[in-house]
């Protein structure tokens, strides 16, 4: 489906919503965002309340550093919108964040729960400091104190937080029981992607590349391809990466190429994925060295000829400079933003199928609103539950989205703002306006 290009000049869908770089993945997400929109003829208050987020609050987060000056650093957390149930939303701790960003990656949850039908809103949180220079100490201060200034803001029925860019489950231990503390009781459903032993769910390190690989199966289904008969390039070694990786080989993929950091490694042949797990686990998570395969670079590895391409390292991946140059059939987006809104349309009329990072990398936080779940029930479920349950919910999700690009004659990707954003919407117009 194309749109009159006027139809997206209207001043209202120009609304400018947080001060982004043209080319970023947020400025992409935003395009998306007003495509979809126009798409659903949103009505212009509508299209206001989704463009801004219903709170953003920044806190000073002062601290007795190590040398026994005070130190004030800046945080953020950003609630995007609560209609569809509490917000849910990662915290980052990184030393140039800006609250336009937060804000920008907090209506990326809004889009990326209600895709899979998690019903939480979305959020996102920041502090602004370099973690590499606080030693543990000054880092579980900063968390606690960030906690307790956030205390009216984050809460089990509210906003629940969970990792992101140089956060972990220790800081989430930290975030738990400083809120537990302030409540007066243990209160683990206040954070997600938490240590098992105090209350983490099993099954959700291994979540988000579960989740890419039950969507890269369906797509490979609606495709005509075999999964046993399929060649895959993967670009990222890490979390989301390995297990995709490891995931798809056990389902007789051949795996011809995977990346990390230190570039590519490529083997027509395929790659014994299990001897590549090995070696980075010998090697400190790194492929450097590793002699499975050619090394290439992580360039040439999205253009080679493959029936699925899995970008889960960057964003930015794929943009208009080299899609035309992309040969795989159906690309999979296990990072947020590896392929930009301009190269979109590039890959669209190559007849190349990418399923969009809101649904593909989705896997994560659907087994976190699973760890909120079993944290409120106060009972616990095993490593196969979770695992049903999120390949179920993802397939769904999947399916659902084909409907409505089907029904719309517009792309995968497309079709996800438009789920997303209409079911919002919706969901607002019945509860209304509260005034
Ligand atoms: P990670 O840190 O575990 O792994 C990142 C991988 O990318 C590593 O192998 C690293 O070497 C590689 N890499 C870094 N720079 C590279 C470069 N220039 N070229 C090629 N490879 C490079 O991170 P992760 O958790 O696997 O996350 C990967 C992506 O998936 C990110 O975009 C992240 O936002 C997204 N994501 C992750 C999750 C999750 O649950 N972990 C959920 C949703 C989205």
């Amino acid at each position: 489906m194309t749109l009159p290009s006027d139809s997206l000049s209207s001043p209202y869908y120009k609304e400018p919503g947080p001060k982004l770089d043209k080319e970023s993945p947020f400025e992409s997400m935003m395009e998306r965002f007003r495509f979809a929109a126009t798409v659903l003829e949103l009505e212009e208050g509508m299209f206001q309340y989704l463009s801004n987020p219903v709170k953003s609050v920044t806190v000073s987060i002062p601290i007795i550093m190590d040398n026994g000056k005070i130190r004030v650093f800046e945080g953020h957390r950003v609630i995007h919108d609560n209609v569809l149930g509490p917000a849910k939303g990662g915290i980052r701790y990184k030393p140039d964040v800006t609250l336009d960003e937060v804000k920008a990656l907090a209506a990326w949850m809004t889009w990326k729960c209600a895709v899979v039908n998690v019903p939480f809103g979305g959020a996102k949180g920041a502090i602004r400091c370099n973690p590499k220079e606080l030693s543990l100490r000054e880092l579980e201060q900063v968390t606690r104190r960030y906690t307790s200034e956030m205390m009216d803001v984050i809460g089990p029925d509210r906003d629940i937080p969970a990792p992101d860019m140089n956060t972990n489950e220790q800081v989430m231990a930290w975030i738990m029981d400083t809120y537990s503390m302030h409540a007066r009781k243990t209160e683990n459903a206040v954070v997600t992607g938490k240590p098992v032993v105090l209350g983490g769910s099993k099954g959700r390190k291994e979540a988000t590349g579960r989740g890419v690989v039950t969507v890269t199966l369906a797509a490979l289904n609606k495709s005509g391809i075999m999964a046993n008969k399929c060649t895959v390039a993967i670009q990222g070694f890490g979390n989301v990466g390995s297990v995709t990786a490891r995931l798809l080989y056990e389902q007789g993929a051949r795996i011809i190429a995977i990346s990390d950091i230190s570039g590519g490694y490529h083997n027509s042949n395929g790659i014994d994925i299990v001897r590549a797990l090995d070696y980075a686990a010998g090697h400190g998570g790194s492929l450097e060295g590793f002699d499975g395969a050619e090394a290439i670079s992580n360039e040439a590895l999205l253009e080679l000829e493959c029936d699925v391409l899995i970008p889960a390292a960057l964003q930015d991946q794929i943009n208009k400079r080299n899609a035309g140059q992309i040969k795989a059939k159906i690309i999979v987006e296990g990072a947020n933003g590896p392929v930009t809104a301009s190269a979109d349309s590039i890959l669209d009329e190559a007849g190349i199928m990418i399923i969009p990072d809101i649904l593909a990398n989705a896997g994560g936080v659907t087994v976190s609103y699973f760890e909120w779940v079993q944290n409120r029930h106060g009972y616990f479920w095993t490593e196969d539950r979770v695992n049903r349950r999120l390949n179920r919910m993802m397939r769904e999700a999947f399916h659902r989205l084909f409907d409505v690009k089907e029904q719309y004659g517009i792309t995968l990707r497309q079709a996800a703002y438009v789920y997303a954003i209409g079911k919002v919407a919706e969901t607002l117009r019945l509860r209304g306006i509260y005034a």
